[in-house]
């Protein structure tokens, strides 16, 4: 039972934060300028969040003690990372303001439930199928059709336990490569390009989103989010229109990333939500009047919503694995915004910061 009754939490309050990543961390430093504290829960010590929060909690997602404690402590709980588990969602929800609502982390945490839950509010989407065996496979694969997509069912993102099954693929290779025991199996979408939008949901019902922005991945990570995308505004306005029913079919009260494929023919389908601050919306914080990260704090804090528009165009580049060395150049270039994470450790594909480089709005 959750005690959520829409209240506002002022600022000088404490905002509680699962996760302790660099969602956290940019979080956090919108909250303090908006003069709230942000106490963060995670696993691990010295995380990015960690390191400009007022408090950590340093537990596991399901050691009962700490989350009494931590729920305690802060006056709002959000997350940072959609893979917590749902029960701990609901348990800090009987303490605390949990926002959004555990249940809309309980449908976008497993790609199988979003996915029905999307058909169910008529939203477009690749089409798909569960597959609970690797003897059930090859039948799923008939009706799809090669070239198809086998995605672990639960706990996947940046591409881990997704295999792409092509007409020489082996099948049980395939499904211990996915390495599941629950899994999605999706058409191949051959999409002109990849989109999303950053939407936000105040607790009276109010929505602001962020313009479309298009994506291009690297090896399944994103790489650069070009801000606006360039696509024509009928697919923009179709973009929009669809983010903006999600949020308000999920009640959500806080943050959402909507990924989305636009085809050769301009549908869009929905890809994938994330139900919090998104990598995609990095672009917002030196090009937009409100930030997706103040947006996030504005929303579950239950405050009025700011303004999404942009005032300048902008293209967001991941710095990823040793790509972050290049810290002097960016620095260099007036265009250049530059933001570190704060994560010691230069590994391969790992996330470590991201540059904004800003051009005057174009229309
Ligand atoms: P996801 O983890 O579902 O966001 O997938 C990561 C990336 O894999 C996407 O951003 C796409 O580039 C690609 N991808 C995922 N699903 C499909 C699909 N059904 N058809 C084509 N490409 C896909």
């Amino acid at each position: 039972m959750s005690i959520d009754q829409g209240q506002t939490i002022p600022p000088g309050s404490t905002i509680g934060i699962l996760g302790g990543g660099q969602l956290g961390r940019m979080a956090a430093s919108s909250a303090a300028g908006l003069g709230y504290k942000v106490h963060i829960y995670c696993p691990d010590e010295d995380g990015p969040a960690s390191q400009v929060a007022a408090n950590t909690t340093v537990a596991a997602y399901d050691d009962l003690d700490a989350l009494r404690g931590f729920a305690a402590a802060v006056d709002v709980i959000s997350f940072e990372f959609e893979n917590i588990p749902a029960q701990t969602a609901e348990f800090l929800a009987a303490m605390k303001p949990t926002r959004p609502a555990p249940n809309v982390l309980y449908l976008t945490q497993e790609r199988l439930r979003e996915k029905n839950f999307l058909s169910s509010i008529n939203v477009p989407t690749t089409r798909f199928l569960e597959v609970g065996r690797v003897e059930a496979l090859s039948q799923a694969i008939q009706a799809l059709g090669r070239p198809c997509i086998l995605k672990s069912a639960s706990f996947g993102y940046d591409g881990k336990g997704q295999v792409r099954i092509d007409s020489e693929t082996d099948l049980n290779d395939a499904w211990n490569r996915m390495g599941a025991d629950l899994a999605i199996l999706e058409a191949y979408v051959d999409f002109a390009k990849e989109i999303s939008v950053v939407i936000a949901r105040s607790v009276d019902g109010n929505t602001a989103q962020f313009v479309a922005v298009e994506n291009q991945h690297r090896n399944h990570i994103l790489d650069v989010t070009i801000a606006p995308a360039r696509v024509n505004d009928t697919v923009a306005q179709r973009a929009e229109a669809i983010a903006r029913h999600i949020a308000q079919e999920l009640k959500l009260v806080g943050l959402l990333g909507v990924e989305m494929f636009v085809t050769q023919r301009g549908d869009v389908l929905v890809n994938e939500l994330a139900p919090r601050p998104h990598n995609s919306g990095h672009w917002t914080m030196d090009a937009c009047v409100t930030s997706q990260f103040e947006q996030f704090i504005r929303a579950i804090c239950g405050l009025p919503l700011g303004s999404p528009e942009r005032h300048s165009d902008a293209v967001m580049k991941n710095l990823l694995g040793d790509e972050v060395y290049q810290w002097r150049e960016i620095l260099s270039d007036p265009s250049a915004k530059l933001h570190l994470y704060g994560k010691a450790e230069a590994r391969p594909g790992r996330k470590m910061g991201h540059v904004n480089r800003l051009s005057p709005r174009n229309n």
